[in-house]
C-alpha cells in the first residue's frame, strides 16, 4: 500500500512540461510588438499595451467582428480591418490611429449610440453629481448615470472618451425595454444593449446552455430568451456569466448593482463549494463582503463561475451563524468563554482517554476545512490522543471506494488528467454525475468534448440536461454499472480492440481478468441493467476508439449545430468523469476498478486527455484524505500499516502513533451504541444529517458523554453536543483547498471572523496544546503561529506536498505530487510508468445491492444533488439559492404519477424500511417508470432517515413506496410550474445511426 515518490518527473507529466511556442514580430503605431503566432491583431496590441477600442470582443470567444469598433489600417491591405479577426504575423504593420482609422472608429461608435441613452456618456456634469443629487435633466430612471450599476466600470464609457465622441449626427427611435428581475441573481435593462451579443455567445461557446439568442434583424433585434420569456423559462444556470462579460448595464450581477461595487480591497480565494475549486476574489466593501468575481486566470476555472460560486457566498454573513462557544447538553446550552470552553474540551477528552483509552474517543473531520486544519484535526488523534479513529464523510460516503480500487490498480488514488484537459478527448464517458449540476464549471469542459466533434457517452438513469449532448445515453439499473462496465470490456475483447502493446508493457492481471468476464455476456449484462446489447456495443467501440469509430457519427440536435464549424477532436483520447453516482452504491469500489480496467485494457490513459476523472464532492474532500482524516490512511496515502511510514511521522510527531487501522464512520455509530466509544469530536461534519439511517445515528450521538461540535451553523449534529466551538467561515481564514484534480490552492481570509469564531486551526491547535501529557511537548507540536507553518510542516512529513509552501501557491497553485521547492507538480498522471510498477488488472465483481423493489415498495428513489449542497448547512442559508430552490421537491416519472393519482406540487409520503419523510413533489420526465428522484440538501426533510448504507452497503438508492397525502400548497403549486431550471425537452435514447 505505501508509495514510494518516485524521482520527480520519472511517471507523471511535469505541470511546467509545455509545448515550444513560436512567437512573431509586428509593428503596432510604431511599436514593435513581439508575440506567440497565433493571436489577433487586438489581442497582441492589448498584450504590448496599446488600446484600440474593441466591445464584442472577449478573452476567451471566437472573433465576432459584430461591433466593428476595432478597425484598423494594415499596410499592403486593402481598406480597414477589424483588429479581433486578423491574426498578427511576422513583420506586418498596423496603424490603430491613423486619421483614417479614427474617423471610421468614431462613425461605428455614433451609429451604435444613435438609440443608446447617451447622459451616462457625455453629461457635463458626470464627475460632479453626487449619488444622491436628482437629475434635473431626467425622464427615465435608467438614464441616470449616478444609478446605473455598471457606471465608471462601463466598457463603453471607455470607448466614448478614447474615441472623445461628444456628438452625434444620427438618431433613431429609442427602444425603451422594461427591465427584466424575474430571477435573484441576474437582472436584464434592455435599454443598456449594444448588441455585441457577448452575453449569446458565452452562454454557447463557453456554457454550452444557449439560454439567450439573437432575436429578430436589423432595427428590431434584441437580446431574448426563446419566445422572448424570462429566463426563469430557459434553460439558464444563472452562472452570471453573461453579465460578467456584458460590456455595459444591459446584464447585472443583481448583488452588484448600484452601490456594491467593492470599495476597499479585493482578496484572491477559492470557492469552497464543490471540488471543481474555482478561483475567485472575494471583494469587500465596509469590511464585509460585497461580492465575488471569478479568476480570468484561474486554472481551474479559466474565469467561470457556476451559481453558488458566483452568487451564494452570502451565508458567511447569515444571522445564524455561530458567534459564541457554548457549553451544555440537550437544547441547555449556555455561552461561555474561548477559555472555558477549550478547558472543557481539553479536560473532557483527557478524562476520557485515561479511564477508557484513546480508541474511546473518535473524530469526524470534514471536506470544507483547509488541508492545514485537517491535517492537524488527524494529528491531534494520532499524536496527542492515540487513535486512528478519525473520518469524514465525504471521503467515506463519496471518496472511499476510489481510493481503494485506484490505490489496488495503480498505486495512487489521485486523479489523472487535469480537468481542462478533458475538452481535447476524442470521448469522454460521463458516469453518475450530474455534472451540470455538481460540478457546474467542470461541466463546461465536458461538454466541449461534442461541440470539437468528440463523442460523449453518458451513463446515468435519469435524462439529466447533459444528455442534450450525449452520442449515447445509457440508462442502467441504479447501482448495476460494474456489470455495464465489464459488459463493455467484453465486447471489447470479444472484438479484439484491446491494446495488446500497452497491456504487455505496462499491465499485469490481463489473462485473469479476461477470465473473470465469462459470465458478462451482453444478454446477461442486458437483464442486470436493461440497457440495450447493441448500446453496450456502441459505447465499447466508442471508448475504445476514442471516439474515432466512424460508424457512429454525432447526431444532428434539435438544438442545430451540435459540432461548432471546423472543429476537430484535439485527440482520439477516451476520458472517464464519474462521481458519487455509482461509489456511493455497494458495487461502488467494484466499478471504479472496472474503469481502470477499461482505461488500462485499451490503452486509454497515461497520455493526453485519458485517464479517469473521479469528481470529488466537497471542495476539500481531496485534501481530507491526503491529509489522512480516514482511518486506515496516514497522511499522503500511507497504510496505517506502514511501519517505515509510522516511524518517520512519529519521529516527526516525536510520538508513539497507533499501531491498527481505527474505526471508521459506520464503526464508530456501532461503538458509541456499545460504549466503546464516549466522546467524539465533529470538525465541520454533520454526521447527525449526512449519515444513512438518521434517526439510528442522532440517538448514538444523544448516548456518547462528550460530544464536541465545531462549526460555523448550529447543525442538527450540534443541537447534541455537550461542547460547541464556533468556526470562522472560508471567508475568515488563510489556508489551502485541494481541488479534484489535484490542485493546492491558497485560501484567503477577506473579512474578520464574525462575532468570537476563531479558524479551526487555531482551536484545535489550542486543543492539541490542552490534551497533550507533556506541556512542553504540546507547545512544540501544536505552537503554530500561522497556517503557512503547518504547510510548512505537512512538507516535512507528507511526501506529495513535499515542495508545497504557501509563498508558491500561485494563480495556478501546484498539482500534487511536488516532490520539492524546484518541482512544479504533476499535469497528468502515468505518461512514463505506474507508481505500482505495472498497472494491476483484477476483476471487478458485481453483486446484487439488495435494493431490488417489492410489492410493499415498489418505487426506486435515488438520492443525490441538485443546485443546492450538500445537508444544506451553508447552501440554504444563502439568499439567491433559498429563493430559487428553497422548496423540496421529490421527482416522480410523470406516468408513474399519473397512475397514482398524484399531480404537480402534491404532498407524498415517501416510506422505505427504515424510515420516512414527506415532501411536495414535481413530475418529470427525466426519470425513467419506477423510479423517484429525492434530492439530499434540505433540511427540513432529511433523505437520510430512508437510507441505511451501513458496512459498505448501498447509500444511493432505496425501495419505496409512495402515498399521496394533500394537494398542492399554492406556493408549491406555482414554484413546481415555473421555477428551477427548466426540463427541456430531451433525446433520451441513443440517437446513433446503428
Ligand atoms: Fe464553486 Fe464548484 Fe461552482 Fe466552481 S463549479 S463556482 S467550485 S460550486
Amino acid at each position: 500500500m505505501a508509495i514510494e515518490i518516485p524521482p520527480r518527473l520519472s511517471l507523471h507529466t511535469s505541470a511546467d512540461e509545455k509545448p515550444a511556442v513560436r512567437t512573431i514580430t509586428l509593428t503596432i503605431d510604431g511599436q514593435t510588438v513581439t508575440t506567440p503566432s497565433g493571436k489577433t491583431v487586438l489581442h497582441a496590441a492589448i498584450e504590448a499595451g496599446i488600446y484600440i477600442p474593441h466591445l464584442c470582443d472577449y478573452h476567451d470567444l471566437t472573433p465576432f467582428a459584430g461591433c466593428r469598433m476595432c478597425l484598423v489600417e494594415v499596410e499592403k491591405m486593402h481598406g480597414l480591418e477589424t483588429a479581433c479577426t486578423i491574426v498578427a504575423r511576422d513583420g506586418m504593420v498596423v496603424k490603430t490611429n491613423s486619421a483614417l482609422a479614427r474617423q471610421h472608429q468614431r462613425g461605428v461608435l455614433e451609429v451604435l449610440l444613435s438609440d443608446h441613452p447617451d447622459r451616462c456618456l457625455n453629461c457635463p456634469r458626470m464627475e460632479r453629481c453626487g449619488p444622491f443629487v436628482v437629475c434635473q435633466r431626467d425622464d427615465v430612471v435608467t438614464d441616470r448615470c449616478v444609478t446605473c450599476p455598471r457606471n465608471k466600470n462601463c466598457e463603453l464609457q471607455r470607448v466614448v472618451d478614447f474615441i472623445q465622441w461628444r456628438e452625434q449626427r444620427f438618431f433613431n427611435p429609442r427602444r425603451i425595454g422594461e427591465p427584466e428581475r424575474s430571477n435573484p441573481f441576474v437582472e436584464r435593462y434592455p435599454d443598456y444593449c449594444i448588441y455585441c451579443a457577448r452575453c449569446v455567445r458565452v452562454c454557447d461557446e463557453v456554457i454550452g446552455v444557449s439560454a439567450l439568442g439573437l432575436a429578430h434583424r436589423g432595427m428590431d433585434v434584441s437580446i431574448a430568451v426563446d419566445f422572448e420569456k424570462p429566463l426563469t423559462e430557459s434553460g439558464c444556470i444563472y452562472c452570471g456569466r453573461c453579465a460578467v462579460v456584458c460590456p455595459t448595464g444591459a446584464l447585472m450581477k443583481t448583488d452588484s448593482k448600484y452601490a456594491t461595487a467593492p470599495t476597499e480591497k479585493t482578496t484572491p480565494s477559492v470557492c469552497t463549494y464543490c471540488g471543481v475549486g474555482c478561483s475567485m476574489f472575494l471583494n469587500t466593501a465596509q469590511g464585509r463582503l460585497a461580492n465575488v468575481m471569478a479568476d480570468k486566470d484561474g486554472a481551474s476555472n479559466h474565469d467561470n463561475l457556476c451559481v453558488r460560486g458566483q452568487f451564494a457566498y452570502d451565508y458567511a454573513q447569515h444571522k445564524d451563524r455561530l458567534r459564541v462557544p457554548q457549553i451544555g447538553r440537550d437544547g441547555t446550552l449556555r455561552e461561555a468563554t474561548w477559555d472555558e470552553a477549550l478547558d472543557a474540551v481539553g479536560n473532557g477528552l483527557t478524562a476520557i482517554r485515561e479511564a477508557h483509552g484513546p480508541d474511546a474517543i473518535g473524530f469526524i473531520g470534514s471536506g470544507k476545512t483547509t488541508n492545514e486544519e485537517s491535517y492537524l484535526f488527524q494529528k491531534l488523534a494520532r499524536a496527542a490522543i492515540g487513535t486512528n479513529n478519525i473520518d469524514d464523510p465525504t471521503a467515506r460516503y463519496c471518496y472511499a471506494p476510489t481510493v481503494r480500487a485506484l490505490m489496488a490498480a495503480f498505486g495512487s488514488a489521485g486523479p489523472t488528467v487535469p480537468a481542462r484537459d478533458i475538452e481535447d478527448a476524442g470521448c469522454v464517458m460521463v458516469i453518475g454525475s450530474h455534472t451540470v449540476e455538481t460540478h457546474p464549471v467542470l461541466s463546461f469542459w465536458v461538454k466541449r468534448v461534442t461541440r470539437h466533434g468528440g463523442r460523449m457517452i453518458l451513463i446515468d438513469p435519469r435524462a439529466t440536461e447533459m444528455s442534450r449532448l450525449a452520442s449515447l445515453h445509457l440508462r442502467p439499473r441504479p447501482g448495476t454499472d460494474a456489470a455495464l462496465l465489464n459488459g463493455m470490456l467484453r465486447v471489447i475483447v470479444d472484438e479484439g480492440l484491446v491494446a495488446r502493446d500497452f497491456i504487455e508493457a505496462r499491465a499485469e492481471g490481463f489473462d485473469a481478468l479476461v477470465a473473470s468476464l465469462a459470465p458478462f455476456s451482453l444478454a446477461e449484462v442486458g437483464r442486470i441493467t436493461g440497457v440495450p446489447q447493441a448500446d453496450i456495443e456502441i459505447a465499447a467501440r466508442l471508448y475504445a476508439s476514442g471516439g474515432t469509430d466512424k460508424r457512429y457519427p454525432i447526431p444532428s440536435s434539435l438544438w442545430g449545430e451540435v459540432v461548432w464549424p471546423g472543429q476537430s477532436p484535439a485527440t482520439n483520447s477516451s476520458v472517464v468523469v464519474y462521481a458519487s453516482g455509482i461509489t456511493q452504491y455497494a458495487n461502488g469500489e467494484n466499478a471504479v476498478r472496472a474503469i481502470a480496467n477499461l482505461a488500462v485494457s485499451t490503452g486509454q490513459i497515461g497520455k493526453h486527455a485519458a485517464g479517469i476523472v473521479p469528481l470529488t464532492g466537497q471542495n476539500n474532500t481531496l485534501g481530507a484524505v491526503d491529509m489522512g482524516c480516514v482511518p486506515d490512511l496516514l497522511p499522503g496515502y500511507r497504510s496505517v500499516d506502514d511501519v517505515g511510514a509510522r516511524a518517520a511521522l512519529g519521529a516527526a510527531w516525536q510520538s508513539d502513533l497507533p499501531t491498527t487501522a481505527g474505526a471508521d464512520l459506520d464503526t464508530m455509530i456501532d461503538r458509541i451504541e456499545s460504549g466503546a466509544i464516549r466522546a467524539l469530536y465533529v470538525m465541520g461534519s454533520n454526521p447527525a444529517r449526512s449519515l444513512p439511517n438518521t434517526d439510528r445515528v442522532r440517538a448514538a450521538l444523544a448516548k456518547l458523554e462528550l460530544l464536541i461540535v465545531q462549526d460555523i451553523f448550529p447543525t442538527e449534529t450540534a443541537a447534541l453536543a455537550s461542547i460547541v466551538l464556533p468556526a470562522a467561515s472560508a471567508m475568515e481564514k488563510d489556508g489551502t483547498f485541494t481541488n479534484t484534480e489535484r490542485r493546492v490552492q491558497k485560501v484567503n481570509a477577506a473579512q474578520r471572523p464574525v462575532g468570537q469564531s476563531r479558524p479551526d486551526w487555531q482551536i484545535v491547535a489550542a486543543i492539541g496544546r490542552r490534551v497533550a501529557v507533556d506541556s512542553a511537548w504540546g507547545d512544540r507540536q501544536f505552537g503554530y503561529s500561522t497556517p503557512s507553518d503547518v504547510m510548512d510542516e505537512i512538507s516535512r512529513v507528507v511526501p506529495i506536498y513535499g515542495g508545497v509552501s504557501h509563498d508558491r501557491l500561485g494563480v495556478d497553485g501546484l498539482q500534487w505530487p511536488v516532490a520539492d521547492r524546484d518541482d512544479a507538480g504533476a499535469s497528468t498522471f502515468y505518461t512514463r510508468g505506474f507508481e505500482s510498477g505495472r498497472a494491476r488488472l483484477a476483476p471487478a465483481a458485481y453483486v446484487d445491492d439488495g435494493t431490488a423493489t417489492s410489492d410493499k415498495h415498489p418505487f426506486l428513489a435515488v438520492t443525490g444533488r441538485s443546485a443546492l449542497w450538500n445537508t444544506g448547512a451553508i447552501s440554504s442559508r444563502s439568499r439567491g439559492l433559498t429563493k430559487m430552490w428553497g422548496d423540496v421537491e421529490a421527482s416522480v416519472n410523470s406516468d408513474d404519477a399519473l397512475r397514482l393519482g398524484i399531480g404537480a406540487g402534491d404532498l407524498v409520503a415517501i416510506e422505505s424500511a427504515h424510515g420516512r419523510v414527506e415532501m411536495r413533489v414535481k413530475l418529470s420526465s427525466e426519470l425513467l417508470a419506477g423510479q423517484v428522484f429525492v434530492p439530499i440538501h434540505h433540511r427540513e426533510q432529511p433523505i437520510n432517515h430512508l437510507v441505511d448504507g451501513r458496512a459498505g452497503g448501498t447509500l444511493k438508492s432505496v425501495a419505496v413506496r409512495l402515498e399521496r397525502l394533500a394537494g398542492p400548497a399554492p406556493k408549491s403549486a406555482a414554484k413546481s410550474q415555473t421555477g428551477g431550471f427548466l426540463t427541456l425537452p430531451i433525446l433520451t435514447t441513443s440517437r446513433l445511426n446503428r
